[in-house]
This record gives C-alpha cells, sequence and structure tokens, in this order.
C-alpha cells in the first residue's frame, strides 16, 4: 500500500465514524472589525487573496460556538493578541481585555487568556494581574513578531508575575502575517525562559512551524514546555505525511503524547479544512502502514485523548490529570 493510499482510508474512514472523545480547542480567535485595526483588516486581505478566498473581517463568538457544535468540541480557549504598540487599535488594552470577557460572559465551556505586549512595562503588568484576579482570564498570550525576543531580560518581572499568578503563557510561534517580523518567533527564543523559570508553564504554538525541530527540541529539554498543533490542519489536508512525521518525531522525543495540545486557530483554516473535519482527523489519527511497516510505532487511542482533552485540562485549566 502506497502512502497515498493511507491518507485515503483514513479520510474516508473519518467521515464515516462519529467522533467519540472528549475534545478542548486550546487555540482559538474571536474578533469583530471594532476590535482590530486598520493594519490587520489589511493583512487580512493579504492573506485571503494568498489563499484565494475572501478576508474573514468578523469572526464573533456566535461563529464560534457554531463551528464548535458541528465539531462536538466541549471547550474553547480564546487567545487575544495585543498589537496596540505596533498598530492603532480602536481599544486600549483594558477595554480589550474587558470586550473578551463579555463576549464569553456566562458561556462556560469558553475561556479567555489575556493578550499582553511585554514592552509595555508595569503598566502591562498589571494588567495581566487584573485581567486574571478580577476578569477570570486563564493565561497570558504572548505574541513576539510584533517586534521583541521573549528572553529579554526586561521582560523577567512578567514572568515572576506568570509563576507567582500559575498560569500559562501560550506563545506564537513561526509563520505570521505580512506586517509583522517572523524572525522574534523562533521557539530557541523561548529557551532561555523556560530554564529560568521551570515552574512556568509554557505553551509553543502551531509547535513552531516552520521551525518544528526546534519547537520540539525546546520542548524536549525544558519540562515545563508543551507544543500546540494549530494550524497543522494545513499539512493534514495537503501533507498528511508531514503530519505524520512531526507526531512520530514528537513520540521520540517524549514530548508526545503529554505535551502536545490539539487545537485550531479557528477560524483561520476553515477555508483549508473546517474545524470538524480536523477534530475528526486528529481523533481518529491513525500513522500509516508505509510508516508502521519500516517501524514507526502506531498511536494508540489513550494518547490522542491526552492530546485533545487531558494535556490542556491539565495544563491550560489547571485540572488535576
Ligand atoms: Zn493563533
Amino acid at each position: 500500500m502506497t502512502s497515498t493510499h493511507g491518507a485515503t482510508n483514513h479520510q474516508v474512514s473519518i467521515q464515516m465514524e462519529r467522533i467519540e472523545m472528549r475534545i478542548i480547542d486550546a487555540h482559538v480567535h474571536t474578533w469583530t472589525r471594532a476590535i482590530i485595526s486598520q493594519k490587520d483588516i489589511d493583512a487580512r486581505k493579504i492573506a485571503a487573496e494568498r489563499d484565494g478566498t475572501t478576508p474573514l473581517l468578523d469572526s464573533p463568538v456566535a461563529a464560534l460556538k457554531e463551528a464548535m457544535k458541528g465539531a462536538s468540541i466541549e471547550k474553547a480557549v480564546i487567545l487575544p493578541i495585543d498589537s496596540g504598540l505596533n498598530q492603532d487599535m480602536p481599544l486600549s488594552l483594558r477595554k480589550k481585555t474587558d470586550w473578551h470577557v463579555e463576549e464569553i460572559a456566562g458561556e462556560s465551556n469558553l475561556a479567555t487568556f489575556v493578550g499582553i505586549d511585554p514592552r509595555r512595562g508595569k503598566e502591562g503588568i498589571e494588567e495581566l494581574e487584573r485581567a486574571v484576579t478580577e476578569k477570570g482570564c486563564i493565561g497570558w498570550k504572548m505574541y513576539p513578531p510584533n517586534g521583541f525576543y521573549p528572553d529579554s531580560d526586561e521582560f523577567y518581572p512578567y514572568y515572576e508575575k506568570a509563576t507567582e499568578l500559575n498560569i500559562p503563557i501560550v506563545i506564537h510561534q513561526g509563520f505570521t502575517s505580512r506586517f509583522k517580523h517572523v524572525k522574534y518567533a523562533q521557539p530557541v527564543y523561548v529557551d532561555k525562559v523556560a530554564a529560568d523559570f521551570p515552574q512556568l508553564k509554557i505553551v509553543l504554538a502551531h509547535a513552531g512551524t516552520p521551525w518544528v525541530e526546534e519547537a520540539l527540541m525546546v520542548s524536549a529539554k525544558n519540562p515545563n514546555v508543551s507544543v500546540d498543533v494549530s494550524g497543522w490542519q494545513l499539512f493534514a489536508s495537503r501533507a498528511p505525511m508531514k503530519l505524520y512525521q512531526m507526531i512520530l518525531d514528537a513520540k521520540m522525543s517524549r514530548v508526545f503524547p503529554m505535551r502536545m495540545i490539539w487545537g485550531s486557530d479557528y477560524p483561520l483554516f476553515e477555508h483549508i479544512m473546517p474545524l470538524k473535519k480536523w477534530a475528526s482527523f486528529f481523533a481518529l489519527l491513525q500513522i500509516p502502514d508505509s510508516l508502521t511497516e519500516i517501524g514507526y510505532d502506531q498511536v494508540t487511542r489513550e494518547e490522542i485523548e491526552y492530546v485533545m482533552w487531558r494535556n490542556a485540562a491539565r495544563i491550560i485549566f489547571g485540572e488535576r490529570d
């Protein structure tokens, strides 16, 4: 059997079977035109043209809830981004936090992080504390492509605060949009932080794509570092062997299954592979025969359960496993 056959069989089977697995989507986004900048709108138009689709200028929580329902996803974690130091934003930092907190009011299956650019200094640390202790945000989303390396000493007070608040940090890694700077998003710039703050829970978003080996290396050496697989729908859809290989590499370095977290980056990849299909693809993940025949292990259902539910419950929601 060729690998192409393996992938096709897998795709057929996921359409036929129902997913029976509890799922947390640990990486989603929501916005409307009221909270993003003109530059964000321009970048979305450029990305849409590149991908041959229409730009998504509004993606409110109602759309997320609908997609979750269709995909049998029980919980999702919204990761707001603070671009206020780079662009003219319609809302102040605080108001943006509050906007996200309000949109999930009464939604017990949704949680939100707070997005803060650590170059904001003391104001940002205060907002981090306010967002977590007063507003119920469950973590901090950091977006280095806005123009900073995460391991700068000047940000250490933030890591001390996040450790004290016992919240995880999700750090965007790898590929970014037109007007951001990708050089800041290399996993190696997280290693020093992870080593200096061993109690701090860090998640490297997108498994660092395209710096996957680097992300896995940083995670393998630092037990407090996990990777999320949001955005990997692209490979599931167009180059599944790349995804299988990433899982196997992660297994070899012991990042899989306990420190890999499932996510989608919803709604950014809906035109490539809709949430429902991505959830079933991963829930029913099978390493193709062409790889198991040459000695790679198959993945088990229990391992997938860790990635799709238990790791996020433990690392993001702070539940005891
Ligand atoms: Zn994202």
